[in-house]
């Protein structure tokens, strides 16, 4: 794991937030289960779809109507369609856990992993969490994220490491999620602990660095008290966990895998159009 290429991403546009810094993650974990072709359409696609379907459906549970009948059930089409909702749900799940821990800023890492085992990966992509800038109202800074967050995607997607890993293509498989956090968590539903990671030197690792530093004047709206608000008293103390705690670093793991899966058609027509 020592030898892995490095894209070092310079977020210096906005304050690097817990929230914020969720929202990256989320699109490069998005962007990534895309280009490496385990799931045939971009996240968003496969997104509008299910919702889509599921609309229907819970319209349909109101009206007290059976959607589809029995007789018309095409297996191809519901089998596709509960694989494609299962990878869907885990990684919203998986993302919402992740967040949820970033808002601690206790993650130092989060690792991907594709093969059809943990133990036997075809590849490995490393995320590198620097240190976020606690104690912000998340709400003042987001949109600014959201606005300036493309030029970080933009040097993570366009870099010759991320293209040359896009281009060597690996087979449809599964993905496995890991986080590496300061210290033990009881709040997680969906990682559990595991051994920390190690790689056979055959395995391509490449790392995404997210480089953020608090460089520039940040007392915006950091040390503001609202009045009759109660005070976090919390700040002070997630303000540097990880550097106070930097020699417990443990892994966590998904508990679920995300399988891959490829479109299907039937009569020329791709099947998530038939859900
Ligand atoms: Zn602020």
């Amino acid at each position: 794991m020592e030898t892995a290429e490095e894209i070092r991403v310079n977020v210096s546009d906005y304050i690097l937030t817990p929230l914020s810094c969720s929202y990256l993650i989320h699109e490069i974990l998005k962007g990534l289960i895309y280009q490496k072709c385990q799931i045939p359409y971009p996240f968003s696609w496969l997104k509008s779809t299910i919702n889509r379907r599921r609309g229907e459906e819970s319209e349909a549970e109101c009206e007290g109507l059976d959607l589809k009948p029995k007789t018309n059930i095409n297996f191809t089409v519901e089998h596709h369609y509960r694989v494609a909702s299962k990878f869907f749900d885990d990684f919203q799940n998986a993302m919402k856990e992740i967040s949820q821990e970033l808002s601690q800023n206790v993650v130092s890492e989060i690792l991907i992993l594709f093969g059809p085992t943990p133990v036997c990966p075809k590849e490995v992509c490393r995320i590198k969490v620097p240190l976020l800038a606690s104690g912000h109202f998340e709400d003042s800074h987001i949109n600014d994220a959201l606005k300036h967050q493309h030029k970080a995607l933009r040097q993570i997607f366009l870099s010759n490491i991320w293209m040359d890993s896009v281009d060597s293509a690996i087979p449809c498989t599964n993905t496995y999620i890991f986080i590496k956090r300061g210290d033990i968590s009881d709040n997680m539903k969906y990682f559990k602990p595991c051994k920390p990671l190690s790689f056979h030197n055959n395995v391509k690792v490449y790392c995404i660095n997210l480089k953020w530093e608090c460089t520039r004047d940040q007392t915006c709206c950091k040390n503001l008290v609202v009045y009759n608000e109660i005070p976090d008293t919390n700040i002070e103390n997630s303000i540097e966990p990880v550097e106070s705690k930097q020699h417990e670093h443990l892994w966590f793991q998904f508990a679920h895998h995300l399988q891959g899966f490829k479109n299907c058609f039937i009569n020329k027509t791709a099947v998530c159009e038939l859900w």
